[in-house]
């Protein structure tokens, strides 16, 4: 068991955030079948549970929430608990405000969230700061989704939610794109929701174990799974059998892409 882990990929945020009506369409997603709201207690209680040592903390991405709202309580929480969160921001049209305030990293999800932005105005600051931006892609469009983040910006550093699979809990379309992206070295693979240890091991043969990062995205599963973040991590255990490799996967690759100290790191 590794000792110092970082979770790259997990929800804080209260439903009230949400002030538009969802519509009906997406109300039927799986992923509106775990309650929008995720408080800094229920999170510091999971990671305890499953030896999480820091996690990446994002708002819940939706379109109908407010991301000023949104961001500000996580960077609020994060600096409340600055050894155990590390805050990213929800895209919005003003990225240079939450570079401005501290935050770590930028999360954007094409589904949910498709068009709450200029996509030309808010990437090219994302890439002169150097933070790297979490894209969760529409079913199937990964690639052309990535492609025309890239065109636009081509020295940002890219982290793909779910490595881009097409059905939760599957790796469906994973090794196709990690295939497709290999020669781009500012992208990142990131697994949670994959739940296939070997897919996840395959993707490494080809874009390189120094490009996947672990992520749970509590809390959405934990209906799905008692301690989903442990079910998560038990994945990992699973494909990367070699002690250096786990600990890059675990905690070194997204470290290196953010500027948290690891002072406390064992
Ligand atoms: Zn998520």
């Amino acid at each position: 068991m590794s000792r110092y882990i970082i979770d790259g990929h997990t929800h804080l945020g209260l439903e009230s955030f949400i002030v538009d009506e969802i519509p009906k369409w997406k109300l039927k997603k799986p992923a509106f079948q775990v309650k929008m709201e995720n408080t800094p207690e229920a999170l510091l209680a999971s990671m305890d549970r499953s030896g999480i040592t820091r996690s990446a903390v994002f708002p819940f991405p939706l379109e109908e929430v407010d991301s000023i709202q949104a961001n500000t309580y996580v960077l609020d929480n994060c600096r409340q608990h600055p050894e155990r969160f590390i805050p990213f921001s929800l895209l919005d049209d003003e990225p240079e405000r939450w570079i401005e305030l501290g935050t770590n990293g930028f999360k954007q999800h094409f589904l949910l969230a498709p068009e709450r932005f200029n996509a030309i105005e808010v990437y090219r600051p994302i890439e002169r700061s150097g933070l790297p931006l979490v894209a969760h892609f529409s079913t199937g469009k990964a690639l052309d989704e990535a492609r025309t983040i890239l065109d636009i910006a081509p020295d940002l550093t890219l982290i793909i939610a779910h490595m881009g699979r097409q059905v939760p809990n599957t790796g469906a379309g994973v090794l196709e794109l990690a295939a497709a992206l290999k020669d781009e070295p500012r992208v990142y693979l990131e697994t949670s929701t994959v739940d296939d240890a070997d897919i996840i091991k395959k993707a490494a043969d080809i874009i390189g174990a120094d490009r996947i990062i672990f992520g749970s995205d509590f809390p959405f599963n934990s209906d799905t799974w008692e301690e989903s973040t442990l079910h998560e991590l038990d994945t990992i255990y699973c494909s990367f059998k070699d002690e250096i490799v786990r600990e890059k996967i675990l905690y070194g690759n997204i470290q290196s892409l953010i500027s948290v100290d690891s002072g406390n790191q064992q």
